[in-house]
Parts: C-alpha cells; sequence; structure tokens
C-alpha cells in the first residue's frame, strides 16, 4: 500500500472531528477505511442530538493507527413531528 498523503490523512482527520453521520441500522463508518467503528462512549440525547465517540479496529487503518477517535452525530426529529390534530 501507498503511503497516504498528508492531506488525505488531514480529511479523515477532519470529518472525524466534525462528526460523521450515525445510523441505526449501519452505526458509524470511518471515514478512512469505510468499516464500522466501535462505540467507545455515547452521550446522552441533547435536545434532538446525540453524539457517540467510536474507534476503528481495522488494523490497516489510518485513524486506528493515530489512535484517533471518530465522533458520530445521530438525529432524531420525530419527536418534533407536527401531528393532525
Ligand atoms: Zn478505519
Amino acid at each position: 500500500m501507498a503511503k497516504p498523503s498528508l492531506a488525505l490523512i488531514a480529511e479523515a482527520k477532519a470529518r472525524a472531528s466534525a462528526g460523521v453521520d450515525y445510523s441505526p441500522r449501519y452505526g458509524a463508518i470511518c471515514p478512512w477505511c469505510g468499516e464500522r467503528a466501535k462505540i467507545t462512549k455515547t452521550t446522552p440525547w441533547e435536545d434532538n442530538i446525540r453524539l457517540r465517540y467510536h474507534r476503528c479496529l481495522n488494523e490497516r487503518c489510518v485513524l486506528k493507527s493515530l489512535n484517533i477517535y471518530i465522533k458520530s452525530v445521530e438525529v432524531d426529529t420525530i419527536g418534533k413531528t407536527e401531528t393532525v390534530k
């Protein structure tokens, strides 16, 4: 494998710290390697947003080798749905 460029690594780090989308079905996907990242911390719901922190467990992944947390953001707006009556 060619050594990944610093620009690509910076991009993956930026996405990991800005927060990736969290899916109840697929979880959070590592922005570097595309594997599902393991949850290490789940924060309580705050309004309609819940943050989680993950680590990628893929041994060949740059984010894993740099020990970088991946933040994920789950948004649930069901409670804000306008009802009929
Ligand atoms: Zn990864």
